[in-house]
């Protein structure tokens, strides 16, 4: 074995939960730290680590990506009222994605991880389908308010300049209810647009882009208008010259063209809609396992992760004793991904050498038959096709690594 490679800047590394906190450290002691001799500045964004500090580690961590520009992120539980009850929380904390999101601003972009040996299962897709989810506002940064009874449900601008209020009903409650506010700023739905049409570029595929104006005639509106004038003035002798194109839809339009489409398109969408539709092209390209996901901020910050949450059940088995088989594909992306970013911006490209032959050994190990057993029920059938558990499959892919050090 050679002397370790050297990651020149700090990478922020946040921890996480249940299972993904479990392989989380396999990952890191069995493929990176044999290898590289990094500086990791690390956020416990552990469940029980977020309720000891109110929730600040994670403003922390958020505050570390935009000091060192590059950070990896394990899985982390939401906290709904179940989990409260499971770890005794002191309240319902917010979602940690949103959280990071709304400090970093910018744009998720999803690819799912190819392997020969698994066929998308909508058989018209040749190529990936990448998605580009806008990470600020709407729902994930919403008020809401449980209406107790008669009354009537209002929305309110108030200018700073001390003019006129902007007033609208939108309700008169006759009984019990439900209200949400959400919003979304100019300037952050340029940065989706402007993230998106570099993406398709860079990647030399189409883009489309899909809302709801129809129904939503303003706030959805706003987002098709941004696009449109942003692509006009900026993009479009662009992606003329690179032979793509930019095409706007309905969003229901776009579901339904993309099921029938051959794929290698950017498909942009707005937060809630990419939340969804990243899940169901996870699991079509074989499982949300095969998905990897990074979230790029308009300022050059830069966050990987995995696509999928924390393998609950997995972890449940895990606990009991139970031998698991869970995939780590997605999590074993999310650093390589990082690595790039950090040999990229660092000018170090041993660092991005490495994970591309950790890329390389991860894929290769799944394309010889050895694989967890997600991947098994999916995969074309092959003489050599091995289930392995969570442990083994890092191992595999180890032995993997070494061939190629
Ligand atoms: P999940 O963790 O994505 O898992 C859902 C199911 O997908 C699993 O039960 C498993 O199916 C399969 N799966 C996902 N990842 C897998 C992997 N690596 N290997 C094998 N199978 C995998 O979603 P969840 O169970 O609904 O959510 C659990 C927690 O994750 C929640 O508390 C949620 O808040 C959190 N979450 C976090 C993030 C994030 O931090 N980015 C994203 C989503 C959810 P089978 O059980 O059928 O094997
Ligand atoms: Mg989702």
């Amino acid at each position: 074995m050679t002397d370790k490679i050297t990651v020149k800047t700090p990478i922020v590394e946040m921890d996480g939960d249940e299972m993904t906190r479990i392989m989380w450290a396999m990952v890191k002691d069995d493929l990176l730290h044999p290898y590289l001799d990094m500086d990791l500045e690390y956020y416990d964004l552990g469940m029980e680590a977020r309720d000891k500090s109110d929730d600040q580690i994670t403003i922390d961590a958020a505050n570390a990506i935009i000091k060192h520009k590059v950070g990896v992120k394990c899985a982390t539980i939401t906290p709904n009222a179940d989990r409260v009850k499971e770890y005794g929380l002191k309240k319902q904390w917010k979602s940690p994605n949103g959280t990071i999101r709304g400090m970093l601003d910018g744009t998720v972009f999803r690819v799912p991880i190819v392997v020969k040996n698994i066929q998308p299962a909508v058989r018209s897709w040749k190529k990936p389908i990448h998605i580009g989810r806008h990470a600020y506002g709407d729902v994930y940064k919403n008020q809401e308010i449980r209406v107790p009874g008669k009354g009537k449900g209002e929305i309110v601008f108030t200018p700073e300049d001390g003019g006129e209020p902007i007033r609208q009903t939108i309700q008169n409650f006759s009984g019990p209810g439900i209200l949400q506010g959400i919003h979304n700023t100019d300037d952050s739905i340029l940065s989706f647009a402007k993230a998106c049409f570099a993406y398709g570029l860079d990647q030399k595929i189409s883009v489309w882009f899909s809302t709801k104006d129809t129904i939503s005639k303003t706030y959805d509106a706003t987002f098709r208008d941004i696009f449109q004038k942003e692509f006009d003035a900026n993009w479009k002798n662009r992606f003329d010259q690179a032979g793509i194109e930019y095409f706007y839809t309905l969003i229901d339009d776009a579901v339904a063209r993309v099921m029938k489409s051959e794929g290698g398109i950017l498909w942009a969408t707005k937060n809630y809609d990419g939340d969804v539709m990243s899940d169901m092209l996870a699991s079509a390209n074989g499982s949300l396992a095969m998905m990897s996901s990074v979230l790029v901020s308009p300022n050059g910050y830069f966050e990987y992760e995995a696509a999928h949450g924390t393998v609950q059940r997995h972890y449940y088995k895990h606990m009991n004793g139970e031998e698991t088989s869970t995939n780590s594909m997605a999590l074993v992306f999310a650093w390589t991904g990082c690595l790039k970013k950090r040999g990229e911006l660092d000018n170090t490209p041993e660092v991005v050498d490495f994970a591309d032959k950790l890329e390389q050994a991860a894929l290769e190990t799944v394309e010889s038959g050895i694989m967890t057993g997600d991947l098994l029920l999916v995969c074309d059938k092959g003489p050599n096709d091995r289930k392995v558990n969570t442990v083994d499959f890092i191992r595999a892919i180890r032995e993997r690594l070494e061939t190629k050090m």
